[in-house]
């Protein structure tokens, strides 16, 4: 099948009459079925919605109706955001066979504007992990090299776009798990500032670092969605809207102000990214705009506190998969508390157990002076760590994830996975907005620069991305 670059170009032939919009879903259906055989991206092929929203698609075209922002557009979603009546999983034993009554409303507002929803992306369990190894439902292999993981936990998320089954993937980013897949499998990704999408039918992991992300395969039809996707919600106090995503100014080099944070410069990096990295600053530089190593005191603690808080979240939203208000439920017990036990022990897998119980010993009342509170406070020094760092630069430029995508049979321990993530946590501790733009390392697979903004500074932000994604296009 013809390979589609953006939205734009799409829209454009199905109103030309390349080809109607069930032609190409149907191809692209079939295509990714197959494909999906060994990639593993998708949990459920959504074919019938995907298909009865092709048709009446094409009928809005033939009576000439006014077509949507998203017209035809194949989007997937991450299996733990709900869509009414489709098999909701979050890549549980303890959901396998749940089907929400519900739907979450960034889904209501993708329909409203004319998108086909291809299927739901396969996810490390309840969004926690780098790699979708946690998936119950296996691993989901990185389209560029299949002996490689396409990152997590939105791993099926970035597959689907890199694999063609899709031009636009929606996932969530609680740590990073938006930035790292697309960063993994060579493509663009963002989490935008908290509170921009309403969370309502969004499964909770940590509610206050939880936000949908977009990974697509360039900016400018990432931008769209947001667009599409941004606004409050009565269903969501949480959900703000955000008025960032409108069209883009142009930006000049010369008046760019970059900062870089020493504590990301000096990590453990992989030399392979270091190199690129420096090489992109470099350039930068060359060019006119201004880049400059600022220090943080607080922004080396990320992924402590990130692991704290999150965790803290983490055990209370999960205590709502007991088997009597949701979820597997063991078959054999002799009292009700039996049942809980038994069932969240068959339900959850290792990570998602080894998480709850951090988070409820961290809160358990001698512990929570000692490490949830220091950790608040942290949080809030990492905050101001920020708003100094934006009142002199735009953004902040880091690699997003400072090891390349490894091989699926590699075993790397719990907490060496963690640390990887020292520069996608802080954005998501802050509330702010950030995006991965792909540089490539020159054998088949890419590095992130992620670009960091000050809060509802989205637009900023996107800017800034696309002014990377052009100098990377021309070789910088
Ligand atoms: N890698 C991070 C974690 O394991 C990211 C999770 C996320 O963003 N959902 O917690």
């Amino acid at each position: 099948m013809e390979k589609i670059q953006s939205v734009k170009e799409l829209i454009e032939k199905y109103k030309t009459g390349a080809f109607t919009v069930t032609e190409y879903i149907q191809g692209l259906l079939e295509e990714s079925k197959e494909k999906n055989k060994d990639l593993n991206a998708y949990i459920t092929i959504t074919e019938d919605l995907a298909l009865e929203t092709a048709k009446r698609l094409d009928q809005k075209l033939k009576n000439k109706e006014e077509l949507g922002a998203l017209f035809g557009v194949p989007i997937s979603i991450k299996d733990n955001i709900a869509i009414e009546n489709v098999k909701m999983t979050c890549a549980s034993k303890m959901l396998e066979d749940f089907v929400p009554p519900y739907q979450a409303s960034l889904v209501d507002k993708i329909l409203a504007q004319d998108g086909v929803i291809i299927g739901k992306t396969n996810m490390d369990e309840f969004a926690m992990g780098s790699d979708t190894k946690h998936s119950y439902f296996g691993v989901t292999k990185n389209p560029l090299n299949t002996e490689l993981v396409a990152g997590g936990s939105s791993g099926g998320a970035a597959a689907s776009v890199a694999m063609d089954s899709c031009l636009l993937a929606v996932g969530t980013d609680t740590g990073g798990s938006v930035r790292q897949p697309a960063c993994f499998c060579g493509l663009p990704g963002m989490k935008p500032t908290y509170g921009s999408i309403s969370r309502s039918g969004v499964a909770s992991m940590a509610n206050t670092f939880d936000q949908p992300g977009v990974i697509g395969k360039n900016l400018e039809d990432i931008r769209l969605l947001f667009d599409v996707m941004e606004g409050s919600d009565p269903k969501d106090a949480t959900a703000l809207g955000n008025q960032a995503f409108k069209k883009l100014e142009d930006m000049d080099l010369s008046s760019m102000k970059i900062a870089l944070v020493d504590c990301q410069m000096d990590m453990d990096m992989d030399e392979d990214i270091k190199k690129a990295y420096e090489k992109v600053v470099e350039a930068l530089r060359t060019k006119g705009a201004q880049v400059d190593r600022v220090e943080s005191k607080n922004i080396q603690y990320g992924i402590i506190v990130y692991h704290i808080l999150v965790n803290g979240e983490v055990a209370p939203n999960l205590s709502r998969y007991d088997g009597l208000r949701y979820g597997h439920r063991t078959e054999d017990f002799d009292n009700v508390n039996e049942m809980f036990i038994k069932s969240r022990s068959e339900g959850f897998g290792n990570e998602v157990k080894r998480r709850i119980m951090v988070g409820t010993h961290i809160l358990s009342l001698d512990l929570a002076k000692e490490y949830y509170e220091k950790a608040l406070q942290v949080r809030h020094g990492i905050i101001d760590d920020f708003d100094k760092i934006f009142k002199d630069y735009d953004v902040v430029l880091s690699p997003t994830y400072p090891v390349k995508p490894y091989r699926i049979d590699e075993s790397l321990s719990p907490v060496e996975i963690y640390q990887s993530d020292l520069c996608t946590v802080p954005v998501n501790i802050a509330g702010l907005p950030a995006l991965t733009i792909p540089y490539p390392l020159g054998n088949g697979l890419s590095m992130g620069l992620q670009v960091t903004a000050n809060r509802f500074k989205d637009d900023l932000c996107l800017s800034y991305g696309k002014v990377l994604e052009g100098m990377v296009k021309n070789e910088l």
